[in-house]
């Protein structure tokens, strides 16, 4: 059994100077696929080596499979590590690569570990590989070869730093699918960090925020696009980033009168499915959210609405982005088949039921959406 249980982690560098990670707690059940998601520089790296024994925590507690191992040197760990650079031994072949971590980590007889590393070659599709030294191969293989030599180890615990960042869009998008089936059908609890959100809602069955060193939010994907926290979560998840106008605030009952330097708008509460700390609105100032996709043209204005210039129109196909000309960034995600050319005026709206409102100096989100979540009749 693997269940992690991270307790108030903590890893400070240059006499405590430099915070990597600020009282991390987690809890990842066993078999769970987790993905840990933030920009560069938030502390994903250090979390992932103080997992694997490599770094040693200022404080708190690793708990891995019941076993307290905040002390356990990294080879006693039976945990295995995946790197964006690959980390193959350039002398070794790919057999010897494979086989290497399991002398180590295993006391297998060496009938049993080559047995071993031809079944998980077979599994990788990289048997034709296992007599190649790690620059015969491409950036695609060489990932596979780190890959099967994690695999082959069996451990308790996969952790995955940025392994597919160097890779090309394809070969990311396939590989992407292979480790989520491995993972699926060998059952093994994994961590699988990323900077790109993307990656980390497709991947995760839950997907943790981190910034600045500290937990933002975890949750599944759908719940985190749909409620997050607070501003930073709100513009990291989706893309484009969700758009932020800065406005005042005025409750007057149910309606919600904002005003902002592009216009006013007036929302119903009640018809906004969100609930949570409305009643505390004092400060006056907030920032409005709304995603890109969750933005419509319209012909003519209404209540809630912003008319502005379109500054670029962005074809991604089926859509286009149009960037706005207002006073923040703003991007509307529309139907291609809008024929936009940038000059056009046009005027845009939002449906209540699809704003975020956050303190504008704390970045907490006031609101907390409750959308009826459809369910399939049995
Ligand atoms: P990420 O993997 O999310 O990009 P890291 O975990 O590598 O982030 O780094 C988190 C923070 O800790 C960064 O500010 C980084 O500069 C700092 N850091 C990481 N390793 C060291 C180190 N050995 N000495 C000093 N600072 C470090
Ligand atoms: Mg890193």
């Amino acid at each position: 059994m693997s269940r992690v249980t991270v307790d108030a982690l903590r890893k400070e560098y240059d006499a405590g100077s430099v915070v990597a990670v600020n009282d991390l707690d987690l809890e990842i059940e066993d078999g769970e696929f987790v993905t840990v998601v933030g920009p560069s520089g938030c502390g994903k790296t250090t979390t992932l080596r103080m997992l694997s024994g490599l770094e040693q925590p200022t404080s708190g507690r690793i708990e891995i499979g019941d076993e307290d191992v905040t002390d356990v040197h990294a080879k006693n760990r039976d945990v295995a590590m995946v790197f964006q650079n690959y980390a193959l031994y350039p002398h070794k072949t790919v057999s010897e690569n494979m086989e290497f971590g399991l002398r180590m980590s295993t006391d297998l007889s060496k009938d049993e570990r080559e047995e071993r590393v031809v079944e998980t070659a077979e599994m990788m599709d990289i048997e034709d590989l296992l007599d190649d030294k790690p620059d015969e191969l491409s950036g695609g293989q060489k990932q596979r070869v780190a890959l099967g030599r994690a695999i082959v180890r069996e451990p308790d615990l996969f952790l995955f730093d940025e392994p597919l960042s160097n890779l090309d869009a394809k070969l990311r998008t396939s590989m992407r699918a292979e480790i989520q089936r491995l993972q699926n059908e060998l059952g093994i609890t994994a961590v699988y960090v990323t900077h790109d959100q993307h990656e980390a809602m497709t991947m995760g069955d839950r997907i943790v925020i981190l910034n600045g060193g500290k937990l933002q939010q975890q949750g599944n994907p759908t719940e985190v696009y749909e409620n997050p926290v607070n501003k930073f979560v709100g513009g990291f998840i989706g893309s484009p980033s969700m758009n932020f106008i800065d406005v005042t605030v005025e409750p007057d009952g149910d309606q919600l009168h904002l005003t902002g330097p592009d216009g006013e708008f007036e929302f119903d509460l009640s018809a906004a499915y969100v609930s949570g700390n409305e009643d505390e609105l004092e400060s006056s100032r907030y920032t409005l959210g709304i995603r890109p996709e969750n933005v419509s043209v319209t012909e003519k204005s209404t209540p809630n609405s912003i008319t502005a210039a379109i500054d670029v129109v962005e074809p991604v196909g089926s859509d286009n982005f149009l960037h706005l000309d207002v006073s923040s960034e703003f991007i509307a995600r529309v139907d291609s088949d809008i024929d936009l050319e940038p000059g056009d005026r046009v005027t845009i709206t939002f449906d209540e039921s699809d704003i975020h409102l956050f303190d504008a100096e704390t970045g907490r989100n006031v609101f907390v959406r409750e959308r009826n979540v459809p369910t399939i009749a049995s």
